[in-house]
């Protein structure tokens, strides 16, 4: 299989995992208030690996930065370990500077994949973090920032990203917006617009313009939720666009089949991003974010890495239409 046997790309994307280190983590990640990596071998308690609550209440202007998190999220810098399962895979992660999107950006680049990826403009010092990740890996990375609210940035971000990786057979639609509103007749009309722009327009306008490019084999991965099966009182407007999220990729699986392209969904529980301290909780929810899963804690994104991977991958083969969840025993993908 072309993904297993390319002893170039095993020993860059092996020694890329060290690189990473040296060239991010200079200092050990718990004098920076990190969630600390966990070992990466041997029995690991998932409900020990990582911070519990409660956490200390903060608060970040949208779209928040995890550089100034508290403790900062594990992406997988310093753990994530590679082993040739994307060798010369070309990708493009929208929110990739964070969260999820960031975690999939560092497993592919170590996994041997080419990664561009798109964030707003505000999100800089988190992405050029990455940036380095990417190319500490030994792979080339293409940072393409810009609004995804805009139908022709849309366009655009494919069509860079494509000239620039010289092709393209991943695509990670992940970036969402997320704010809680108590009631919703504090949602504007304006705000409930920017969200299904985020999260229902782009998507659609990334796809179209991506699926000329895609070829049999590759693979689309859409982010969604537990939201949207079991919706939050407070989060009326995001949690219906997951629900549609959840909808597209099982309608474009059996769409695209024929063509050779499989379309699969990622669906979080409670994960400890910048989505959610800008905005998308409230501070008494973020206190005690991730306390009511049987884990009794949040995942960290690098928790989810290995699902995109997966995905995203030849071994996935025969995986299509389906929502994979992450949530820490509680919600339904
Ligand atoms: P995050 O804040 O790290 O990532 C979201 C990203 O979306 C941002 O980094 C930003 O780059 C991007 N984005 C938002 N609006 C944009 C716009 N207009 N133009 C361009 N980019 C824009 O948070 P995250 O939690 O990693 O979110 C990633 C995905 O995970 C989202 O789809 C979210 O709905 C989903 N999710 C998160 C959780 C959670 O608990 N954190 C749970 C379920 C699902
Ligand atoms: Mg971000």
């Amino acid at each position: 299989m072309k993904d297993d046997n390319s002893d170039i790309s095993r020993r860059q994307v092996v020694g890329g995992a060290g690189l990473g280190l040296a060239a991010v983590a200079s200092v050990s990640a718990s004098s920076r208030g990190e969630a600390a990596p966990a070992p990466i071998d041997g029995l690991v308690d998932p409900a020990s690996k990582y911070p519990k609550p409660p956490f200390a209440s903060q608060s970040q202007p949208w779209p928040g930065l995890a550089g100034k998190m508290e403790p900062k999220p594990d992406h997988g810098e310093t753990s994530y370990r590679g082993s040739g399962r994307l060798a010369g895979r070309k990708a493009l992660i929208t929110g990739g500077d964070s969260g999820m999107g960031r975690a999939a950006a560092i497993a592919f680049a170590r996994e041997g994949a080419d990664v561009a990826i798109n964030y707003l403009p505000d999100e800089e010092p988190d992405a050029l973090e990455v940036i380095a990740l990417i190319k500490a890996a030994g792979r080339k990375a293409v940072a393409i920032p810009g609004d995804l609210r805009d139908e022709a940035f849309c366009k655009q971000l494919v069509e860079t990203a494509v000239q620039k990786l010289g092709g393209l057979d991943i695509l990670v639609s992940n970036a969402a917006r997320q704010q809680t509103h108590a009631s919703i007749l504090d949602i504007s009309s304006e705000n409930f617009d920017w969200t299904m722009k985020t999260n229902i327009y782009a998507p659609f306008w990334i796809i179209k313009a991506a699926l000329p490019h895609l070829k049999p084999g590759s693979s689309i991965i859409g982010t969604t939720s537990e939201q949207a099966t079991d919706p939050s009182e407070d989060l009326y407007d995001y949690a219906q666009t997951k629900a549609a999220t959840t909808n597209y990729v099982r309608s474009l699986a059996k769409q695209l089949a024929p063509k050779g392209i499989r379309v699969n969904g990622v669906a979080p529980g409670p994960i400890w991003t910048p989505l959610q301290v800008s905005g998308g909780a409230t501070q008494e929810k973020l206190v005690k974010f991730g306390g009511m899963t049987p884990l009794k804690r949040p995942g960290q994104p690098v928790e989810l890495a290995g699902i995109y991977v997966q995905l995203a991958s030849n071994q996935g083969s025969y995986a299509t239409g389906q929502v994979y969840g992450a949530a820490g025993g509680a919600g339904m993908p």
